[in-house]
């Protein structure tokens, strides 16, 4: 931590601050300019609040150099995680491919794209039994119902099970179907839902909160690690902005600050950041480009007539010429979509 002094303070007020943050437990390296007084507190602890020294008289600003998150950290876990489910890998050099509608809706629905996920080379399909809806009279999924026939769709055409909890009385039915628990945006601060998740052994994909910092969306992500599930990885799906033109901002920046942060895989859900169908290719396009590990994307057979996002759904034919172009940006940056 470096606590920057107001200018032009008494010998007798620096010696206060020394005394006080050794009283803290740091060790502390003073550098004396011209007007400022600079201190350099060695020893901070994750949970240290820095407000307690920015409160201190005589103390003009207080910055962190140490980040608040230490599992999810890079400097804790030098490489790459992988997180290997199955025959399939996430966070490595291939990028994995999470595909389906917003929500399970029929068995015959769910069969339908089921078979075009796989006959695309995805391995990952995506599903939502159970949906937050902004709305209370919108659908809110078909329950454990629409679980049973993801489960035997995904079965019957080799794929993985990516589908959302919402809430901790969910976990161990979920359980039972799913390879992957997607946690949505609107729960990534949801403690109590993080912190059990963390007592499973099945891996999480955690969705960026609506207006979280990417340090609030890895200390959510470090409440998972530290509860001893090891195999989580983040997701971008846009945030809010002042901007009205676009559904959200998609942070496609986020991908490489959480890279050179953290060691946790990063997906990329340009469905949900853009909201419109003519936006979800370009921006699944640049999310690759920008080194996502995984992509999720929406699609249905039958979008105007879809329970939920039929407006961001991509035919499964515009999905198709999507992946061929995803593979060439793929492999110029040495990278893979198998
Ligand atoms: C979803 O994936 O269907 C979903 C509701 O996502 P988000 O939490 O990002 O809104
Ligand atoms: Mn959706």
């Amino acid at each position: 931590m470096v606590v920057v002094l107001e200018n032009n303070i008494s010998e007798e007020q620096i010696n206060e601050i020394v005394k006080q943050l050794e009283d803290f437990g740091f060790q502390i390296h003073k550098s004396t300019g011209v007007q400022k007084t600079i201190l350099g507190a060695i020893g901070v602890k994750p949970n240290f609040d820095t407000r307690k020294v920015k409160i201190l008289k005589g103390v003009a600003d207080v910055y962190r150099v140490t980040a608040p998150y230490k599992l999810a950290s890079r400097s804790f876990h030098e490489h790459d995680s992988i997180i290997k489910i199955k025959d399939v890998e996430i966070g490595g050099n291939n990028i994995a491919l999470m595909i389906g509608p917003c929500s399970v809706e029929s068995e015959e629905q769910i069969f339908t794209l089921a078979e075009i996920v796989a006959d695309s080379g995805a391995k990952i399909l995506r599903g939502g039994a159970f949906k937050p809806r902004s709305s209370p009279y919108s659908f809110q999924g078909m329950g454990e119902e629409g679980l049973k026939i993801m489960r035997q769709a995904a079965d019957k055409y080799g794929l993985l099970v990516i589908t959302e909890v919402m809430e901790n009385s969910q976990i161990d039915l979920i359980s039972k179907y799913t390879d992957i628990f997607q946690v949505g945006a609107r729960n990534m601060q949801n403690f109590s839902l993080i912190k059990e998740l963390g007592n499973s052994q099945i891996p999480v994909m955690l969705k960026r909160g609506l207006s979280a910092t990417i340090e609030e969306w890895l200390m959510s992500a470090e409440y998972i690690l530290a509860n001893g599930n090891k195999n989580v990885m983040l997701c971008e799906r846009g945030i809010r902005t002042f901007e009205t033109y676009t559904r959200n901002t998609f942070d496609l920046s986020a991908i490489p600050v959480i890279h050179k942060k953290s060691h946790l895989p990063v997906v990329a859900d340009p469905s949900h950041a853009t909201g419109l169908r003519d936006q979800v290719a370009p921006m699944a396009r640049a999310a690759v480009a920008a080194g996502a590990d995984a992509l999720m994307i929406e699609i249905h057979n039958d979008p105007a007539n879809a329970l939920s996002d039929g407006p961001q759904a991509l035919l499964p034919s515009d999905y198709l010429t999507l992946v061929g172009e995803l593979k060439l940006i793929a492999q110029a940056i040495g990278r893979t979509i198998n």
